[in-house]
């Protein structure tokens, strides 16, 4: 059985990565199953960047299949920021609470149609001896002025979705993985898949 390792150790993505390669008859492991792979910075200035580096950086030390993920939050009217220093915009990794504040802060008193922003997902698939497989799922919403909604994870309660009329931190997990830029990702990716001959 072909073997496919998810370079993450954030079990939500495993379980999604699984539903799409296991139906493919793929062998899904994850960094969990392999403590011993090297940690690679993320030192790209795009997404797309940081998830190849991830990606052929794990699979040309084990020669295996490896899939890497980055993703982040890009708001117009600050230039593309937090963009791939979403995770520690604040200085701290993984604050989303202070994350989310600085936001808000420096989009303090911008008027509603100058609030656009997008959250991005990269997924890059390093195959051996082959070229990366990289694509970009994005979903469009707009910054609230406050914190609205309980679920979901980072800069989610104060992203406004306008097809569904809330913020995404208001819509349920099934409803968020329907139309988050993870979701738009897989579906690119499985897209590209159909036309490999990895499969
Ligand atoms: P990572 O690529 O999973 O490390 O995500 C980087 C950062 O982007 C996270 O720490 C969050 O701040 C932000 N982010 C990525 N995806 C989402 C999402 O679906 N909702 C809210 N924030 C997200």
């Amino acid at each position: 059985m072909k073997r496919i390792v998810i370079a993450t150790k954030n079990k939500g993505k495993v379980r999604e990565f699984q539903e799409l390669f296991q139906e493919k008859g793929f062998e899904v492991i994850s960094l969990f199953d392999l403590p011993n792979a090297p940690d690679i910075a993320e030192t790209g200035s795009t997404f797309k960047e940081n998830a190849m580096l991830k990606a052929e950086g794990i699979s040309s030390q084990i020669n295996e299949l490896v899939i890497a993920d980055d993703s982040g939050l890009s708001v117009d009217y600050l230039g593309g920021k937090p963009g791939v220093f979403s995770a520690r915009y604040a200085g701290e990794e993984k604050n989303d609470q202070k994350n989310l504040e600085k936001v808000l802060l420096e989009m303090n008193g911008v008027k509603q149609e100058q609030r656009t922003a997008r959250f991005h997902c990269a997924l890059a698939l390093a195959i051996p001896n082959q070229q990366t497989i990289v694509v970009e799922g994005v979903c469009e919403g707009i910054i609230t002025t406050e914190p609205i909604g309980e679920h979901g994870f980072g800069y989610d309660p104060i992203f406004f979705v306008k097809e569904k009329n809330k913020t995404m931190a208001q819509l349920t997990q099934m409803e968020k993985n329907k139309i988050s830029h993870r979701a738009n990702a897989l579906a690119l990716l499985e897209k590209e898949l159909q036309s490999e001959t990895i499969l």
